[in-house]
């Protein structure tokens, strides 16, 4: 489905084509918690980089985060580009060079419709504070990090990938 976005301010405007396009994914991690999640976590969606399309290209910047090495532990800047506009501060999405072909909005700024996913994935709990509190729907998966299955294989799994995409 064609989704549609844009930043609170209004001086970002963006589409993307997304065959993943429930927001299902909840990330708890310190990242996606204080950049794009108020609430405790984030919601990202799975789209196609080739056919994301922005308008107000000049308002955004774009934020590295700051991790700990897997092998050393030293800080190192995350490969995670997150995109957010400079004038209102909105999470816009994220793009890793691993995956360049994929792109991930956040949920928070589409202002398309979306379908409401059947049941919903809470990773990276590890990361989260004892206030927020996990809401678990009876078929919700929990993961302390990362998830095995991808955004795409969560549509496959459960048949709801749009295939016209
Ligand atoms: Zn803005
Ligand atoms: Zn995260």
């Amino acid at each position: 489905m064609q989704l549609k976005g844009s930043c609170h301010c209004g001086c970002v405007h963006f589409t993307v084509r997304s065959a993943h396009p429930y927001p299902f994914n909840q990330c708890y991690c310190s990242i996606c918690r204080k950049t794009a999640g108020g609430g405790g976590y984030a919601i990202n969606l799975g789209a196609d980089y080739s056919t994301l399309h922005v308008e107000g290209k000049k308002y955004i910047s774009v934020y590295q985060a700051a991790i700990s090495g897997p092998d050393t532990g030293e800080h190192i800047k995350s490969r995670g580009q997150r995109h957010f506009c400079k004038m209102c501060g909105s999470a816009l999405w994220l793009w890793d060079p691993v995956w360049p072909n994929l792109v991930h909005p956040f949920a928070s700024v589409i202002d398309t419709d979306l379908p409401v996913p059947p049941e919903r994935t809470h990773m990276m709990l590890r990361s989260k504070p004892a206030w927020v509190e996990v809401q678990a729907g009876p078929k919700d998966q929990l993961f302390e990090g990362y998830p095995q299955e991808s955004l795409a294989e969560w549509h496959l799994r459960l048949g709801i990938e749009d295939r016209n995409e």
